[in-house]
């Protein structure tokens, strides 16, 4: 397994192995668990080589304190990532990426960004534009991997490869959860034993959205799901929605020909867990 956190290097490394070689790549933010390493296996079957990119992208926290509790492993997932066979690792730092001006670039994803996280993390969708074109454009993948864990930025990242021509086939991967149905994801690490008792209830809830979308209203699914946390000392409601899976807006009326998916976002203290389901 090769270690890069040189842009240069890495891109000198690649040079010589395109002519030849199907890339995948799954970019990831690190403290790695089994979510991340289903993306990585996926790779790994229909390409040559894989990259896995660790990098905590500062521009995406609109919340300083959420960055800096953020999980670091690095050391450990290496280890992992050796252990599974990963063929390169690239770990940048910052200013490099950035190129020394730690800002995000605006983007227009046609209203796909205002919805939901984006409006909830102002200048979120900015951040991961703005890495995730500097990532494709440094490693130049023929396919790169994403959760549909979270699907909101999987569409994101679709308009943006469409918006750049990017040669890049997206893959949607499903969302890998524990056995209790929690969403895996690096922020469970930050659970206490108490609160991981009690977010189960999350997927719960979700999974019991899907058997009401059959018969009920919007507004009374709505309601059903506020008061599963109404009077939650653990677990606060940030949002539920119902929306089209392809402009994420909020359902008006059900229709045949469309895809819809139910989003929720729950407070767990000063921690924030997302999850959603294909309805
Ligand atoms: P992150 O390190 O949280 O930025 O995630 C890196 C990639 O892994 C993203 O494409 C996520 O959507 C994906 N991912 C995270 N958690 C899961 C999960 N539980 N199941 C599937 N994919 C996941």
């Amino acid at each position: 397994m090769l270690v890069f956190n040189n842009i240069e290097k890495l891109q000198q490394h690649l040079s010589t192995i395109y002519v030849e070689n199907q890339i995948g790549f799954v970019p990831t933010m690190g403290a790695l668990h089994q979510g991340h390493l289903s993306l990585i296996a996926q790779s790994q079957l229909k390409n040559d080589i894989t990259i896995v990119s660790i990098f905590i992208n500062p521009t995406q926290f609109n919340n300083i304190e959420d960055l800096e509790k953020y999980p670091r492993h690095l050391e450990s997932d290496l280890k992992q990532l050796e252990s599974i066979n990963c063929d390169i690792v690239f770990t940048p730092n910052a200013n490099d990426i950035y190129n020394n001006s730690i800002i995000a670039s605006r983007f227009n994803f046609d209203g796909l960004e205002y919805q939901m996280e984006g409006a909830f993390r102002e200048g979120h969708f900015d951040g991961v534009g703005t890495i995730v074109k500097r990532l494709f454009e440094i490693i130049q993948p023929n396919n790169a991997y994403f959760g549909e864990k979270d699907f909101q930025q999987l569409q994101i990242i679709k308009a943006l490869v469409k918006q750049n021509l990017f040669e890049i086939n997206i893959q949607a991967c499903e969302i890998y959860r524990e056995k209790d149905g929690l969403a895996m994801s690096s922020r469970n690490t930050r659970l206490s034993s108490t609160q991981r008792k009690e977010v189960p209830l999350i997927y719960k809830t979700i999974l019991r959205v899907k058997e009401l979308f059959k018969a009920e209203s919007y507004s009374n699914i709505q309601s059903w799901v506020s008061n599963q946390f109404e009077d939650n000392p653990i677990l606060s409601l940030d949002y539920f929605e119902i929306t089209d899976e392809s402009t994420l807006r909020t359902i008006k009326s059900k229709e045949i020909d469309k895809k819809y998916r139910a989003f929720i976002a729950i407070n767990v203290g000063d921690i924030r867990l997302i999850d959603n389901i294909s309805l």
